[in-house]
Formats: structure tokens, C-alpha cells, sequence
């Protein structure tokens, strides 16, 4: 691990806690987001990486969670971080809802869903633009699913119906798409899975390909990680949720508070995603912003209880737990 070394054992946790919390709408193909709660000696955790992460490709969620337990965050340079709202694909008149009972002044809108018309991506940006105003802020996420000719004629269509975009995320899957990309439009392109995935976070070579970078904590091995590749990519950073409880959001808030430069909006109000969650103080938005805490809230106990699923879920958590310690 990095920051000040010392590695937590599994015996040195005071507590364990697997929980599982039903989702409002499927991701990634799941409706209840699980994971494990670990109370260490400096404060809490959380190890959630998602239902089709290998062992291996989970230790690095286990680095972050061992991290808050550790009480190893680096000092923060803010106080609280904007966030962006975020719109699925749902029709124009439930986007421009989504946008106004937000409060933010940015939007994430996903766009590119396979099998639908991109008519409705357009439809729904317009509605977004109409709810969020002249001054506010539109971004849309493609997750890789265009070619580069495609990605080039779409962001000048969605550019043109959001009068103006911020970004476009990940438009191709691959990093020389990217660039190709970028060269052809004037749309800033932010750089997600080709990150997230890569087998060495520290060396994609982003710059040329991308103007913004996307970071998750838990996928790049905690807060302090995740400063580093900020860091070596050298471009300007947005910090994203894995749709964590609040337990493992304030990391994500951890990261945002401690990066140099923070110029966008972060996506870290996810928290309504989930229909409950393991702490009664909850890291809702509050007029757009989030508080950058020290350390991650309490689990409060009966709402843990109630989040506590069957004991073959908490004996697979368990186990996997194990399984990923031992790789560490
Ligand atoms: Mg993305």
C-alpha cells in the first residue's frame, strides 16, 4: 500500500459487516449493490468491488477500504466539491425533471444506449439544456460504444442540441480512438474506462487523447493512488462513485478534496441511487455540493441490521474477503 505502509491485517479489524442495498434502478446489471463494511483502527471502509471483478482485479478495492481504515487520507485543500447531477436514459420530460429537483448545475447525461435511436439522445439533452439554463453545464457519457466516424458526426449533433457541451466520455473504447476522435471536434473528450482499465494506471498515456480524466479511488487502489495517477496522467480530473454507501463515497470525496485542481463538477451524488444506506447521516447533495470529510461516517448499527442479507451472501463476501487479502 502506499501513504505511510503499515498493512492492516484481517485480524486487526474490530468489525466486519457485509450489507446489501437494493438499487432503484439495475446497474450494471445488478439490483442490490453489496460489499463488506470494515471497522478498522482509525475509522471505516468498504470493500465492494462489483459481482464480475476477479480476485485479482479486486485488491485494489480492498487497498481503498484498508486506506480509510487506516485513517491514511492525505489533508484535504477544500471543504465541499460540486456535483453533477446524473440522467439515464428516460424520456425528455423525466430528464428535465431529474435536472430541476437536482439542484446542480451540472449534468451528466448517458447517451449511445444500444438499440435505441439517437433521436432520443438529442430530444433528452435539449430537455436537460431547458431545465439547466444558459450558465449550466452538460456533459454525456458514450462508455466506448461509438467508432470514431460515428463518435465525430454524434458529438457535433449533441454538441449543437445541448448548446454546448462541457465533455464527452469515453466516446471509443480505446486510447488511439480517443485521439482521433479529439483531433476532429472541438468537444473536450474525457478519458474513463481507458483508466479505470488499464493495466497500469500510472503509465496510459492519456495526454493526446484527452483533455479530462475521469478517477475512481477504489478501482486505482485508494485516495493516495489515485492522487499519483492525477498526477502523472497531468490533466485535469473528475472524481467519480462506484455507487458505494456513504461509507466508501467519502473516499471518493477524500480524493476530490485532496487533488490540486479540481475544475468540474464531480459525479459523486449517487448515493439516491441506492433505496437505503448503512449510515443515518447519508452523503446527500446539498445545493450542488458535498462536504470533503476527515474520515468516513459511522455505520449505524440498526440500519445495518436491516442491510444484512442471507448468510450464504455474507459467507461468499466473506470468503472473497479472504481470498483478496491474501493477494494483497
Ligand atoms: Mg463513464
Amino acid at each position: 500500500m502506499d501513504g505511510n505502509g503499515k498493512r492492516i491485517e484481517l485480524a486487526d479489524l474490530d468489525a466486519v459487516r457485509v450489507y446489501g442495498i437494493p438499487m432503484r434502478n439495475r446497474f450494471r446489471g445488478i439490483t442490490v449493490r453489496q460489499g463488506v463494511l470494515l471497522g478498522g483502527p482509525a475509522g471505516w471502509g468498504e470493500f465492494c468491488p462489483f459481482e464480475d471483478y476477479g480476485d485479482a482485479e479486486s485488491v485494489p478495492w480492498l487497498a481503498t477500504a484498508l486506506e480509510a481504515c487506516a485513517g491514511d487520507w492525505p489533508e484535504p485543500v477544500r471543504d465541499s466539491v460540486p456535483v453533477n447531477c446524473t440522467v439515464p436514459v428516460v424520456p425528455p420530460e423525466q430528464a428535465h425533471a431529474i435536472v430541476a429537483a437536482s439542484g446542480c448545475s451540472t449534468a451528466k447525461v448517458k447517451v449511445a444506449e444500444p438499440g435505441r435511436p439517437a433521436a432520443e439522445d438529442l430530444d433528452r439533452l435539449v430537455a436537460v439544456r431547458d431545465a439547466l439554463g444558459a450558465s449550466g453545464a452538460i456533459r454525456v457519457d458514450a462508455n466506448a460504444a461509438w467508432d470514431v466516424d460515428t463518435a465525430v458526426a454524434r458529438i457535433r449533433e449533441l454538441d449543437r442540441a445541448a448548446g454546448g457541451l462541457e465533455y464527452v466520455e469515453q466516446p471509443c473504447p480505446s486510447i488511439d480512438e480517443l485521439a482521433a476522435v479529439r483531433r476532429r471536434v472541438d468537444v473536450r473528450i474525457a478519458a474513463d474506462e481507458s483508466i479505470r482499465r488499464a493495466d497500469d494506471p500510472l503509465r496510459v498515456a492519456v495526454a493526446g487523447a484527452a483533455d479530462v480524466a475521469v478517477l475512481k479511488a477504489a478501482p486505482l487502489g485508494g485516495v493516495r493512488r489515485a492522487l499519483r495517477v492525477a498526477d502523472a496522467c497531468g490533466l485535469p480530473c473528475v472524481v467519480s462513485s462506484a455507487v458505494e454507501s456513504s461509507i466508501g463515497l467519502a473516499a471518493q470525496l477524500a480524493l476530490a478534496g485532496a487533488l490540486p485542481e479540481l475544475p468540474f463538477a464531480c459525479g459523486l451524488g449517487t448515493i439516491a441511487l441506492l433505496e437505503g444506506d448503512v449510515v443515518a447521516d447519508s452523503l446527500v447533495p446539498v445545493d450542488g455540493r458535498l462536504p470533503v470529510p476527515r474520515r468516513a461516517p459511522e455505520p449505524d448499527p440498526a440500519l445495518v441490521a436491516a442491510a444484512t442479507p442471507t448468510a450464504d451472501v455474507q459467507r461468499r463476501w466473506l470468503d472473497r474477503l479472504i481470498r483478496v487479502h491474501e493477494l494483497l
